[in-house]
C-alpha cells in the first residue's frame, strides 16, 4: 500500500506558504511505514520542533490502475475519508532552501493519520464537501472540495501516468490554509461537513 500526496492544491495554502501557482499537481509520497496505527496517540518526534498539521480529503482506490482517463476515474474510488498530512514544517523549509527531497519532512513514523472513511454515494457531489479541523474545540482548518486547483478525478488521472495505483492505496488531497503547529496534549477533531470523523491526541 502507498500513500500519494499532492501539494499546494487550494489557493489559501499556497498564500500563507509564500509559493506559486503551479503548472501541474506537486506529488509525493509517503511509505506505508508512516501510517500512524489506529488508536494511538501522535507522537511529536524528537527531531522537530515545528510540526503542523494539514487537514486532508482522502481517496481510498479500490482497484488497479494505470493510464486512468479522467472520465473514467470515479469508477476507481467508492470511499472519500479525512485525515492529516502531518508535516515538520522546520525540516521541510531546510530541504526546500537546498532543493533536496522532504521525505523526512514528510513521511516520517506516525506522518500519515488516517481517520476514516465514508462511501462517496453519502455525497450529491465530492466537489462540493465542506471539511474542517479543531485544535482544542477551536476550528483552525476549513476547506471545501469545490476550491481544489485539481479536482480529485484530475488527480487520479495524473497520479495513474506515474504510479500504477493499487487497491488500498490512499491519495491525500491537498490541505486548506490554516496549518500550524501541533503542541503536546492538542486535542484534534476533524469533521467531513457534520460527521466527526475523529479525535487524535498529540503527545
Ligand atoms: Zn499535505
Amino acid at each position: 500500500m502507498k500513500i500519494i500526496c499532492i501539494g499546494q492544491n487550494y489557493t489559501e495554502h499556497i498564500k500563507e506558504l509564500n509559493s506559486n501557482t503551479v503548472a501541474e499537481p506537486i506529488v509525493f509520497l509517503k511509505p506505508d511505514s508512516s501510517v500512524l496505527p489506529k488508536n494511538q496517540p501522535f507522537i511529536i518526534p524528537p527531531f522537530s520542533k515545528e510540526i503542523h498539521h494539514e487537514v486532508e480529503i482522502l481517496v481510498k482506490i479500490k482497484k488497479v490502475g494505470k493510464y486512468i482517463s479522467p472520465k473514467f476515474a470515479h469508477t476507481y474510488y467508492d470511499e472519500i475519508g479525512l485525515g492529516i498530512d502531518f508535516t515538520a514544517r522546520d525540516i521541510q523549509r531546510k530541504c526546500k532552501e537546498k532543493g533536496l527531497p522532504w521525505e523526512k519532512a514528510k513521511g516520517f513514523d506516525g506522518s500519515a493519520f488516517i481517520g476514516g472513511f465514508v462511501d462517496k454515494s453519502k455525497f450529491r457531489d465530492v466537489q462540493n464537501i465542506s471539511f474542517s479541523l479543531q485544535k482544542n474545540k477551536i476550528e483552525v482548518q476549513s476547506g471545501n472540495t469545490s476550491n481544489m486547483l485539481w479536482k480529485i478525478d484530475d488527480l487520479i488521472a495524473y497520479c495513474s501516468q506515474f504510479f500504477t495505483l493499487k487497491i488500498g492505496d490512499i491519495i491525500f488531497t491537498g490541505t486548506p490554509s490554516g496549518v500550524g503547529a501541533v503542541a503536546e496534549n492538542d486535542e484534534l477533531t476533524g469533521f467531513l461537513e457534520d460527521r466527526e470523523m475523529f479525535k487524535l491526541t498529540v503527545k
